[in-house]
Protein backbone atom coordinates (compact mmCIF):
# COMPACT_ATOMS: atom_id res chain seq x y z
CA UNK A 1 0.00 0.00 0.00
CA UNK A 2 2.87 2.28 0.74
CA UNK A 3 6.35 2.27 0.05
CA UNK A 4 9.06 4.56 0.88
CA UNK A 5 12.56 3.85 -0.83
CA UNK A 6 15.44 6.53 0.49
CA UNK A 7 13.26 9.72 0.72
CA UNK A 8 14.91 13.18 1.33
CA UNK A 9 13.29 16.53 2.18
CA UNK A 10 15.41 19.42 2.77
CA UNK A 11 14.04 22.97 3.58
CA UNK A 12 16.59 24.89 2.42
CA UNK A 13 20.21 23.52 3.28
CA UNK A 14 18.64 21.89 6.32
CA UNK A 15 18.01 18.36 5.35
CA UNK A 16 15.05 16.97 7.84
CA UNK A 17 14.51 13.72 6.31
CA UNK A 18 17.83 12.08 5.60
CA UNK A 19 16.65 8.57 3.93
CA UNK A 20 13.43 7.13 5.06
CA UNK A 21 12.66 3.31 4.24
CA UNK A 22 9.08 2.19 4.78
CA UNK A 23 6.59 -0.25 3.41
CA UNK A 24 2.98 -0.50 4.77
CA UNK A 25 0.92 -3.45 3.91
CA UNK A 26 -2.46 -3.13 3.18
CA UNK A 27 -4.17 -3.35 6.50
CA UNK A 28 -1.55 -2.82 8.35
CA UNK A 29 -1.83 0.00 11.38
CA UNK A 30 1.74 1.81 11.76
CA UNK A 31 2.63 4.28 14.55
CA UNK A 32 5.39 6.14 14.12
CA UNK A 33 7.14 7.92 16.98
CA UNK A 34 9.80 10.03 17.95
CA UNK A 35 11.21 13.15 19.82
CA UNK A 36 9.94 16.68 18.28
CA UNK A 37 11.50 17.86 15.60
CA UNK A 38 12.64 14.33 14.33
CA UNK A 39 10.73 14.94 11.15
CA UNK A 40 7.64 13.06 11.45
CA UNK A 41 4.80 15.48 10.27
CA UNK A 42 7.50 15.94 7.41
CA UNK A 43 7.15 12.14 6.72
CA UNK A 44 3.68 12.50 6.47
CA UNK A 45 3.09 15.16 4.73
CA UNK A 46 5.85 14.03 1.95
CA UNK A 47 2.70 11.04 1.97
CA UNK A 48 0.70 13.22 0.40
CA UNK A 49 2.96 15.67 -1.42
CA UNK A 50 2.02 18.38 0.82
CA UNK A 51 5.50 19.10 0.95
CA UNK A 52 7.82 18.75 -2.23
CA UNK A 53 9.84 15.83 -2.02
CA UNK A 54 14.06 16.62 -3.26
CA UNK A 55 14.75 12.29 -3.45
CA UNK A 56 13.64 8.74 -3.22
CA UNK A 57 10.45 7.31 -4.44
CA UNK A 58 7.03 7.61 -3.02
CA UNK A 59 4.73 4.89 -4.09
CA UNK A 60 1.09 5.21 -2.29
CA UNK A 61 -1.36 2.63 -3.67
CA UNK A 62 0.37 2.25 -7.38
CA UNK A 63 0.59 5.83 -8.06
CA UNK A 64 4.23 7.08 -7.41
CA UNK A 65 3.70 10.44 -6.41
CA UNK A 66 7.00 11.48 -6.68
CA UNK A 67 7.03 11.02 -10.54
CA UNK A 68 6.10 14.19 -13.08
CA UNK A 69 3.63 12.44 -15.14
CA UNK A 70 1.52 11.16 -11.70
CA UNK A 71 -1.87 12.64 -11.05
CA UNK A 72 -1.43 13.88 -7.62
CA UNK A 73 -5.09 15.18 -7.54
CA UNK A 74 -6.37 11.12 -8.00
CA UNK A 75 -3.27 10.07 -5.82
CA UNK A 76 -4.42 12.04 -3.21
CA UNK A 77 -8.54 10.89 -3.47
CA UNK A 78 -7.08 7.67 -1.93
CA UNK A 79 -5.80 9.41 1.34
CA UNK A 80 -7.17 10.84 3.58
CA UNK A 81 -5.23 13.10 6.62
CA UNK A 82 -5.89 13.61 9.73
CA UNK A 83 -4.09 16.94 11.80
CA UNK A 84 -3.31 17.30 15.72
CA UNK A 85 -5.87 21.23 14.89
CA UNK A 86 -8.82 19.53 13.09
CA UNK A 87 -9.00 22.01 9.71
CA UNK A 88 -12.20 21.98 9.95
CA UNK A 89 -13.86 24.73 7.80
CA UNK A 90 -15.49 27.35 10.63
CA UNK A 91 -18.42 28.56 8.38
CA UNK A 92 -19.86 25.47 7.20
CA UNK A 93 -21.72 23.07 8.93
CA UNK A 94 -20.66 19.37 9.88
CA UNK A 95 -22.81 18.09 7.06
CA UNK A 96 -21.50 20.74 4.93
CA UNK A 97 -17.60 20.09 6.02
CA UNK A 98 -17.83 16.26 5.27
CA UNK A 99 -20.06 16.48 1.76
CA UNK A 100 -17.63 19.00 0.19
CA UNK A 101 -15.11 17.43 -1.14
CA UNK A 102 -17.06 14.14 -2.51
CA UNK A 103 -19.62 16.38 -4.18
CA UNK A 104 -16.95 19.29 -5.41
CA UNK A 105 -14.40 16.06 -6.87
CA UNK A 106 -17.72 14.43 -8.07
CA UNK A 107 -16.92 11.10 -6.28
CA UNK A 108 -20.63 11.07 -4.75
CA UNK A 109 -23.96 12.83 -5.71
CA UNK A 110 -24.97 15.34 -3.06
CA UNK A 111 -27.72 12.59 -1.64
CA UNK A 112 -25.37 10.06 -1.52
CA UNK A 113 -22.87 12.47 0.20
CA UNK A 114 -25.52 13.39 2.99
CA UNK A 115 -26.08 9.89 3.25
CA UNK A 116 -22.66 8.69 3.61
CA UNK A 117 -22.03 11.85 6.09
CA UNK A 118 -25.00 10.54 8.42
CA UNK A 119 -23.78 7.24 8.20
CA UNK A 120 -19.79 8.31 8.77
CA UNK A 121 -20.85 10.70 11.94
CA UNK A 122 -23.05 7.83 13.76
CA UNK A 123 -19.60 5.65 13.08
CA UNK A 124 -18.07 8.68 15.11
CA UNK A 125 -20.89 8.82 17.68
CA UNK A 126 -22.37 12.53 16.44
CA UNK A 127 -25.14 11.83 14.41
CA UNK A 128 -26.71 14.66 16.36
CA UNK A 129 -24.11 16.95 15.68
CA UNK A 130 -25.22 17.15 11.49
CA UNK A 131 -26.37 20.45 11.20
CA UNK A 132 -24.31 22.43 14.18
CA UNK A 133 -21.12 24.81 13.68
CA UNK A 134 -17.62 23.65 14.23
CA UNK A 135 -17.58 26.49 17.41
CA UNK A 136 -20.20 24.81 18.97
CA UNK A 137 -18.19 21.04 19.33
CA UNK A 138 -15.66 20.75 21.69
CA UNK A 139 -11.80 19.70 20.59
CA UNK A 140 -12.90 16.14 21.00
CA UNK A 141 -15.89 16.32 18.85
CA UNK A 142 -13.88 18.50 15.91
CA UNK A 143 -11.64 15.75 15.69
CA UNK A 144 -13.83 12.99 15.38
CA UNK A 145 -15.67 15.42 12.45
CA UNK A 146 -12.36 15.66 11.44
CA UNK A 147 -12.04 12.10 10.77
CA UNK A 148 -15.51 11.33 9.34
CA UNK A 149 -14.62 14.15 6.82
CA UNK A 150 -11.37 12.07 5.80
CA UNK A 151 -13.68 8.96 5.34
CA UNK A 152 -16.19 10.65 3.20
CA UNK A 153 -13.86 10.58 0.35
CA UNK A 154 -13.63 6.71 1.19
CA UNK A 155 -9.79 6.61 1.38
CA UNK A 156 -7.71 3.68 1.26
CA UNK A 157 -4.80 5.21 3.82
CA UNK A 158 -5.45 7.35 6.68
CA UNK A 159 -2.73 9.53 7.51
CA UNK A 160 -2.74 10.87 11.27
CA UNK A 161 -0.66 13.50 12.88
CA UNK A 162 -0.84 13.40 16.51
CA UNK A 163 -4.46 13.41 16.07
CA UNK A 164 -5.00 13.68 20.06
CA UNK A 165 -2.47 16.05 21.09
CA UNK A 166 -4.00 19.10 21.09
CA UNK A 167 -7.23 18.21 23.32
CA UNK A 168 -7.80 18.03 26.90
CA UNK A 169 -7.49 14.70 28.35
CA UNK A 170 -10.90 13.50 28.74
CA UNK A 171 -11.56 13.49 24.84
CA UNK A 172 -8.55 11.41 24.26
CA UNK A 173 -9.89 8.01 24.62
CA UNK A 174 -13.07 9.01 22.57
CA UNK A 175 -10.89 9.60 19.24
CA UNK A 176 -8.62 7.06 20.13
CA UNK A 177 -11.55 4.56 20.21
CA UNK A 178 -13.22 5.73 16.88
CA UNK A 179 -9.05 5.03 15.37
CA UNK A 180 -9.18 1.82 17.21
CA UNK A 181 -12.85 0.73 15.48
CA UNK A 182 -10.99 2.05 11.82
CA UNK A 183 -7.98 -0.20 12.60
CA UNK A 184 -10.34 -3.18 13.40
CA UNK A 185 -12.06 -2.67 10.15
CA UNK A 186 -8.80 -3.27 8.34
CA UNK A 187 -8.16 0.32 7.18
CA UNK A 188 -4.43 0.59 6.12
CA UNK A 189 -3.09 3.35 8.91
CA UNK A 190 -0.03 5.41 9.70
CA UNK A 191 -0.11 7.10 12.79
CA UNK A 192 2.12 9.97 14.45
CA UNK A 193 1.40 9.84 17.89
CA UNK A 194 2.67 10.50 21.63
CA UNK A 195 -0.23 8.04 22.62
CA UNK A 196 2.07 4.83 23.81
CA UNK A 197 -0.76 2.72 24.88
CA UNK A 198 -2.54 3.20 21.82
CA UNK A 199 0.86 2.36 19.84
CA UNK A 200 1.23 -0.67 22.04
CA UNK A 201 -2.55 -2.31 21.61
CA UNK A 202 -3.34 -1.36 18.42
CA UNK A 203 -0.40 -0.72 15.88
CA UNK A 204 0.84 -3.75 13.73
CA UNK A 205 4.21 -2.05 13.75
CA UNK A 206 5.87 0.86 15.70
CA UNK A 207 8.94 2.91 14.22
CA UNK A 208 11.11 5.13 15.96
CA UNK A 209 12.00 7.50 14.48
CA UNK A 210 14.93 10.30 15.23
CA UNK A 211 16.85 13.18 13.56
CA UNK A 212 15.33 12.18 9.54
CA UNK A 213 15.92 8.61 9.88
CA UNK A 214 13.69 5.35 11.09
CA UNK A 215 15.80 4.33 13.74
CA UNK A 216 14.00 1.22 14.75
CA UNK A 217 10.88 -0.77 12.96
CA UNK A 218 9.55 -3.40 14.65
CA UNK A 219 6.17 -5.05 16.24
CA UNK A 220 5.27 -3.18 19.50
CA UNK A 221 6.38 -6.06 21.70
CA UNK A 222 10.18 -5.82 19.96
CA UNK A 223 9.73 -2.34 20.33
CA UNK A 224 8.48 -1.51 23.73
CA UNK A 225 9.82 -4.29 25.65
CA UNK A 226 12.91 -5.07 23.88
CA UNK A 227 14.43 -2.15 22.14
CA UNK A 228 17.66 -2.80 19.80
CA UNK A 229 18.84 0.58 19.78
CA UNK A 230 19.89 2.95 22.47
CA UNK A 231 18.05 5.61 21.32
CA UNK A 232 14.81 3.86 21.51
CA UNK A 233 15.87 2.95 24.52
CA UNK A 234 16.65 6.31 25.81
CA UNK A 235 13.22 7.84 24.18
CA UNK A 236 11.01 5.09 25.62
CA UNK A 237 13.14 6.34 29.30
CA UNK A 238 11.80 9.53 28.74
CA UNK A 239 8.15 9.05 27.73
CA UNK A 240 6.80 5.82 29.45
P1 LIG B 1 8.11 16.43 14.11
O1 LIG B 1 6.75 16.31 13.50
O2 LIG B 1 8.81 15.14 14.30
O3 LIG B 1 8.09 17.24 15.36
P2 LIG B 1 8.64 18.13 11.83
O4 LIG B 1 8.53 17.26 10.63
O5 LIG B 1 7.50 19.02 12.14
O6 LIG B 1 9.03 17.24 13.09
O7 LIG B 1 9.91 19.05 11.69
C1 LIG B 1 11.21 18.55 11.48
C2 LIG B 1 12.15 19.71 11.33
O8 LIG B 1 11.87 20.41 10.14
C3 LIG B 1 12.05 20.72 12.46
O9 LIG B 1 13.33 21.16 12.80
C4 LIG B 1 11.24 21.84 11.85
O10 LIG B 1 11.57 23.07 12.43
C5 LIG B 1 11.65 21.78 10.39
N1 LIG B 1 10.58 22.25 9.50
C6 LIG B 1 9.34 21.71 9.39
N2 LIG B 1 8.61 22.37 8.46
C7 LIG B 1 9.40 23.36 7.99
C8 LIG B 1 9.24 24.39 7.00
N3 LIG B 1 8.08 24.51 6.30
N4 LIG B 1 10.29 25.20 6.77
C9 LIG B 1 11.44 25.06 7.44
N5 LIG B 1 11.67 24.12 8.37
C10 LIG B 1 10.67 23.27 8.65
MG1 LIG C 1 4.89 16.90 14.16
Amino acid sequence: MIEVKNLKKAFGKYVVLKSINLDVEEGEVVCIIGPSGSGKSTFLRCMNRLEKINGGTVVINGYDITAKSTDINKARENVGMVFQHFNLFPHLSIRENITLAPVELEKLTEEEADKKAQELLELVGLEDKIEAYPDSLSGGQKQRVAIARALAMSPDIMLFDEPTSALDPEMVGDVLEVMQNLAKEGMTMVVVTHEMGFAREVADRVVFMEEGYVVEDGTPEQIFDNPQESRTKEFLDKVL
